[in-house]
């Protein structure tokens, strides 16, 4: 025989009885189907009494809910029409009774745990006549005649002996379909009591275990037990087998999909357990039982489970060290008071033990302790008892890590690299469970970060935040919708577009926004925002993984990076400001990142997609040492130089340069040098110098007086150098030689100036846009390396970003 278990989903809804009669029926052998209440009404139950304790008359519309949702499940289950008007007579009785109690609740004013117990146990009763109904020949039992409680520490717990005598009284002879409502019992005195909440499970594990079940099998909503909390990670995935031992700790530790009692009983019979779907009855599901399989997944650890509700309480005092009894006094005193502990970490120092407790027991465990301790308090060998709230623990577990070096290592570097300190941490010798207690606010991260990093097989997640989506930012949102299907299949990646800003607006979505729509629905429906702004919802949001991507060319853009590597976000940035500002903020971000174990990378800072920082810095780390750089950095002043001819005057070259896109929004960026003077200095730093923008020598070829005023009176004045510029072409032409704005840095001494080349220099033959950059260092000396190619324009600026998210990636 078998045991069936329904969940509250499972017996929730018209279609899903439906799905239960199929699944009983196709049984043949004998089998006992124990049912949850309907989903959600057990909730709702509790909360009708809640509110009619409090004297609150709107419980009666709660109430009618209830009746108004069983009534329709009736009406959807039972076509038979006299059988359904005789279910829904009795079903009205039982809700009849369940109204009058609530009336008294809202007359008295008053819950006692007894009527509280009474009126929750309406939900598994009813739904259990409900489905005997349902599938054919099925006889309806009352769990509260056969399960049986006794109180302990305020809890009802199962009287195993009685239990297990009734049980087998009862199901003697076992009849071909029993319908038993889960989560209720009773107590000797014949008082309604139950198993607590999620107890259905255990019900049936009871009944199993009792009659020598073959299997028990619980049906829910998922198609099996998973590596985590599906609605937490989405990419959790259904683990094939468990042991025993593995599916305790994960239940034990937050897992929803079977209660934790449940596990002992059939474990102790060796009855396997099998986790199905109602919804999806032909998957696998997970099996659950004695042996050790190795399955083919890689994974050291089969999952990963967590409690939210966690209190750290520390009692300290260098009194305690080498004093026999201290921590037996700590459990005696928490025992007695019947607070529960669910992981013990002391240092071996011995001067302070830590242990969790839920939240809500947080304060008397304080106060007994500090009684127990009293005396050693006051003569100061203790110190007070410390307690810490709102935090988590999570349990990484599974028995492949007994023996296996290097997984405590990858668990607590994983954590270092998101940026979540470890507040304590427990491993028993058996190795099967690593626990450890964080932050709350950092709990979804964590679980992300290490689902990602202990169960890669399936994808690796990398979220974006993009600042600046016009033409690089715009360019790159496209770049990457179009490649995402190659990465994910390829390169088991996936870029997770979680934000994206304009100078004005931004939109936020932790599953990824839509990359076809984004830059419309950011347009139509972005909120109001600021770089700070920004900065404080990426904060807020502290997503695993994630990488501020900055396409923007703004100042308070690139102040945001060092409070973001700090809570480790990697940075990518086009933007040049951070690394050519001052030497010391360039080096505090590098070294930030550093530290941290994540990115600040700038490879489009200089030329573009053009890999000239990644090649200098491969240079350096195999023991290179740069000597001197030469280099023409500005797609835009070559562009303009190239484009002059007879017809095109200066000041129209500039114009053209400005709609082709190479320019920066504001040309006097170029024209002014400043924008090779950031990336001389960038440059040099990256090759080892220390150089500040003001160190570099300037030699201009527009005076200073074209810079002073607005934009506009820029473009009215420019005009004014076109004849001159044309008599020096010309001169120029003549004499077989080209304009071009060089870059120079020789051991350290930087300069940028207006050359004039003739045909032999290999700056000579540079066109459009193009970039060249001539590296001598102590290898390439005679012969310098030279990098040449489009050194400006959207798409390649784009593909370099582009490349730079990819390596971080890679790194993690
Ligand atoms: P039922 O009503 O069938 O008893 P529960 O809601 O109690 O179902 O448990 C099933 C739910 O547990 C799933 O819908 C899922 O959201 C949640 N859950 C939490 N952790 C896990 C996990 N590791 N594997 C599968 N489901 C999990
Ligand atoms: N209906 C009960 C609850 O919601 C028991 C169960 O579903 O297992 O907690
Ligand atoms: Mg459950």
């Amino acid at each position: 025989m078998k045991v069936l278990k329904f969940g509250g989903t499972s017996v929730g809804s018209v279609d899903s009885i439906l799905s239960v009669k199929k699944i009983v029926e196709a049984i043949e052998e004998p089998v006992i189907v124990v049912v949850s209440a309907l989903g959600g009404i057990t909730d709702k139950l509790l909360k009708t009494a809640s509110m009619a304790t409090n004297g609150d008359v709107a419980y009666e519309r709660e109430f009618s809910e209830i009746v108004a949702r069983h009534l329709d499940v009736i009406q959807g289950v039972i076509p038979d029409k006299t059988k359904r008007i005789e279910v829904q007579k009795q079903v009205m009785a039982l809700l009849d009774e369940l109204g009058n109690i609530y009336k008294g609740v809202y007359l008295i004013n008053d819950l006692s745990a007894k009527t509280s117990d009474t009126i929750v146990s309406y939900g598994e009763r009813i739904s259990s006549l409900i489905v005997s109904n349902v599938i054919n020949e099925a006889k309806l039992f009352d769990s509260r005649k056969f399960i049986k409680t006794v109180k302990q520490f305020n809890k009802h717990i199962v009287d195993f002996e009685l239990t297990n005598r009734l049980i087998e009284e009862t199901f003697d002879p076992l009849p071909k379909v029993s319908l038993v409502p889960g989560f209720i019992s009773s107590s000797k005195e014949g008082e309604v009591t139950n198993l607590g909440r999620g107890g259905s499970d255990y019900t049936a594990s009871i009944l199993a275990t009792a009659l020598n079940a073959r299997r028990l099998e619980i049906w829910t909503d998922v198609d099996g037990f998973m590596t985590a909390d599906p609605r937490v990670i989405s990419s959790a995935y259904v683990i094939d087998r468990l042991t025993f031992t593995e599916a305790m700790e994960l239940c034990n530790f937050g897992a929803k999909v079977i209660y934790p009692p449940t596990i002992y009983p059939v474990y102790h019979k060796n009855i396997p357990i099998r986790i199905l779907n109602t919804f999806n009855p032909t998957a696998r599901g997970t099996y659950i039982s004695k042996e050790r399989v190795q399955d083919d997944s890689k994974a050291m650890i089969k999952g990963i489970s967590s409690i939210n509700d966690t209190c750290l309480i520390t009692v300290q005092g260098l009194g305690m060290v080498g004093v026999i009894g201290v921590n037996y006094r700590i459990f005696k005193t928490l025992a007695k008071n019947g607070i529960s502990v669910f992981m013990v970490s002391q240092a071996s120092s011995e001067n302070n033990t830590t242990f969790a407790v839920r939240n809500a027991d947080a304060d008397l465990a304080v106060r007994v302790l500090d009684e127990e301790f009293a005396l050693e308090r006051a003569q100061g060998d203790m110190s007070d008892t410390v307690a810490e709230k709102d935090l988590a623990t999570v349990a990484i577990v599974g028995e492949n890590m007994k023996r296996t070096p290097g997984i405590a290592g990858k668990l607590f570097g994983t954590l270092g690299s998101a940026g979540i300190s470890v507040i304590a941490c427990a491993q028993g010798a058996s190795e099967t469970n690593i626990s450890f207690v964080i932050k709350l606010k950092y709990l979804r991260k964590a679980l992300n970060s290490i689902h990602d990093s202990f169960f890669l097989s399936q994808y690796k997640v990398l979220n974006l935040f993009i600042a600046g989506v016009g033409t690089v930012g715009g360019n790159l949102l496209e770049q990457i919708r179009i490649q995402q299907p190659k990465l994910m299949q390829q390169n088991g990646l996936k870029l997770n577009v979680v934000g994206i800003a304009n100078s004005k607006h931004a939109i936020f979505c932790r599953e990824g926004l839509n990359l076809e729509t984004c830059i419309d629905e950011l347009k139509k429906n972005g909120q109001e925002s600021s770089p700070e702004h920004l900065k404080e919802e990426i904060l807020k949001m502290n997503i695993f993984n994630s990488v501020f991507v900055d396409c923007t060319a703004n100042q308070a853009v690139s102040d945001l990076y060092e409070e973001l590597l700090n809570n480790n976000v990697s940075v990518v940035a086009a933007n040049k400001i951070a690394a050519s500002s001052s030497y010391e903020n360039y080096i505090k971000l590098k070294e930030t990142a550093r530290h941290r174990g994540i990115k600040f990378l700038f490879e489009t800072n200089v030329g573009a997609g053009l890999p000239i920082i990644n090649t200098m810095n491969d240079l350096i780390n195999s023991g290179d040492h740069i000597l001197k750089l030469e280099a023409v950095l500005s797609g835009t002043l070559n562009y303009i130089f190239n484009t002059l001819s007879a017809d095109i005057p200066f000041s129209k070259a500039i114009m053209m340069a400005k709609e082709e896109g190479y320019s920066e929004p504001d040309p006097r960026i170029d024209l002014s040098g400043k924008d090779v003077i950031r990336k001389l200095v960038i440059l040099a730093r990256e090759a080892g110098y220390k150089v500040e923008q003001e160190d570099v020598k300037r030699n201009l070829f527009i005076p200073e007086s074209y810079f002073e005023g607005s934009l506009n009176d820029f473009w009215r004045n420019i005009q004014g150098l076109d004849a001159r510029f044309e008599e020096k072409r010309q001169q120029l032409e003549a004499e077989d030689k080209r304009f071009r704005f060089v870059a120079k840095m020789e051991n350290g001494a930087c300069e940028v100036g207006l050359q004039e080349v003739d045909a032999h220099h290999p700056f000579y033959e540079l066109e459009g846009s193009n970039n060249i950059i001539m590296i001598s260092t102590e290898r390439y000396h005679e012969y310098p390396m030279i990098i040449k190619g489009y050194g400006a324009g959207a798409d390649v600026t784009a593909a370099g970003v582009f490349a730079d998210i990819i390596s971080i990636a890679n790194i993690r």
